[in-house]
């Protein structure tokens, strides 16, 4: 991603790249060995920027373009996924509260967005709202000045210790997604629980809760844009997410590549390196010529975003295809390194089973296309 770059942006791309090798790499393998959390690591990313990196300078944010910030979750995933899908959603909740937030939540709250102890995290899947999350049963109500909370979320990232939630709930009553607002939490107070959901397949140094509300409180200026514009927001998060989650898959593919490669040279068979076999070869220039087509479609995708218009098929496709593209990347990597990809001392066995997530957050593979193809058939003009 790095060389589709200007030259005065490659300095920090680099600073994320030695970082991410050198401090997250071997803790993401731990953390995905004993499924324990990597925001111990978020001080330090915090030090460098990295929570608030798209925000302007006057909220102390690194103020990235679009193309910048991929490039730097670019980077991090390589090293950890986990790390990339946290960073990805803390900023583009910030985002959210940029765009969206009421001057006084704006003040208050963004300077600091980038320390690590005002980590954020995006609550709009439930139980029974996932792809649908117009579905949603959680409830607001007005009580005085105050936003009264009450119902549940599921697989909210960063859920154990962040304090800061973007909550989807209904304002009127089930089903009426005109009736949707998104609300500013803050989660410590009483009636806010946290359940970790134990056992994922990959990226298990991330955290992953379900969330409940008894009653949870929040000021009425912690609504986000108006009401009944919960259902918008979200999309409109989900379409600059869904960029993030695009560099988190070329990340994971870039990482699979590299393994790949240094396999290849090394191991030998019938008396010379794999690397000489033809079939091989085709798998390293498969994934090659896949990878950089993935970031061909990051970098569409943020060139529309930045004109500031509508972006969302641009990104959708963006996403699934780079999402795809890791799982097959992946898939391969495990398959070059034969029996030695298939156990967890390997670190294309991990690699795999972080890539899968991609294809089903921030909306499935599914939803990608429903997206783009509802934005070609909606569309008056004839290609
Ligand atoms: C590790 C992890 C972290 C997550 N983090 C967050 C987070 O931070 N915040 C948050 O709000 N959510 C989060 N999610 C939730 C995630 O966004 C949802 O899992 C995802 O949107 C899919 O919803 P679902 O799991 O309920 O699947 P479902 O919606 O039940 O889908 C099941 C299957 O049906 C398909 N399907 C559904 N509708 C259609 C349709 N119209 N057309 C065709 N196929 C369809 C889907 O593609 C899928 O294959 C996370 C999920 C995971 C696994």
């Amino acid at each position: 991603m790095i060389d589709l770059l200007n030259d005065d942006e490659r300095p920090l791309v680099e600073a994320a790249r030695a970082f991410a090798r050198e401090q997250l790499l071997d803790l993401d393998r731990r953390c995905d060995r004993d499924e324990t959390s990597i925001c111990t690591a978020l001080p330090q990313l915090a030090q460098m920027g990295f929570m608030s990196l798209r925000l302007p300078e006057e909220y102390g944010g690194l103020n990235c373009r679009r193309l910048l910030y991929a490039a730097i979750l670019h980077e991090l995933a390589y090293a950890s996924p986990s790390v990339a899908v946290t960073l990805s959603v803390h900023n583009m909740v910030g985002q959210l509260l940029l765009r969206f937030g009421s001057e006084r939540v704006k003040s208050e709250l963004l300077p600091g967005w980038g320390r690590a102890e005002n980590h954020g995290s995006f609550a709009i899947t439930e139980a029974d709202a996932g792809s649908d999350p117009g579905a949603g049963s959680t409830m607001a109500t007005r009580d005085g000045d105050e936003w009264v909370i009450n119902g549940s979320k599921m697989w909210i990232t960063s859920g154990r210790e962040a304090p800061w939630f973007v909550v989807l709930a209904q304002t009127r009553r089930v089903d009426d997604k005109d009736g949707m607002c998104m609300i500013l939490v803050d989660a410590r107070q009483d009636g806010f629980e946290r359940l970790e959901i134990k056992g994922k397949m990959g990226i298990r140094a991330s955290e992953t809760f379900s969330l409940h509300f008894t009653d949870v409180r929040a000021p009425l200026d912690h609504l986000l844009g108006a009401e009944g514009d919960g259902l918008k927001l979200s999309l409109v998060a989900l379409d600059g997410g869904r960029i993030g989650i695009a560099a988190q898959s070329t990340g994971i593919a870039q990482a699979c590549l590299d393994e790949m490669i240094s396999y290849a040279r090394q191991r030998v068979q019938f008396g010379q390196p794999i690397a000489k076999f033809q079939a091989i070869q085709w798998m390293i220039a498969d994934s090659a010529v896949e990878l950089a087509a993935a970031k061909l479609l990051i970098a569409r995708a943020c060139a529309e975003a930045e004109k500031d218009a509508g972006f969302t098929a641009a990104a959708a496709k963006a996403k699934l295809y780079a999402s795809e593209m890791a799982g097959r990347v992946a898939d391969r990597a495990v398959q070059v390194h034969g029996g030695t990809g298939y156990v967890n001392d390997s670190r294309v066995e991990q690699l795999y089973r972080d890539a899968r997530v991609t294809r089903i957050y921030e909306g499935t593979s599914e939803i990608q296309r429903l997206v783009i193809a509802r934005e070609l058939l909606n569309s008056k003009e004839k290609s």
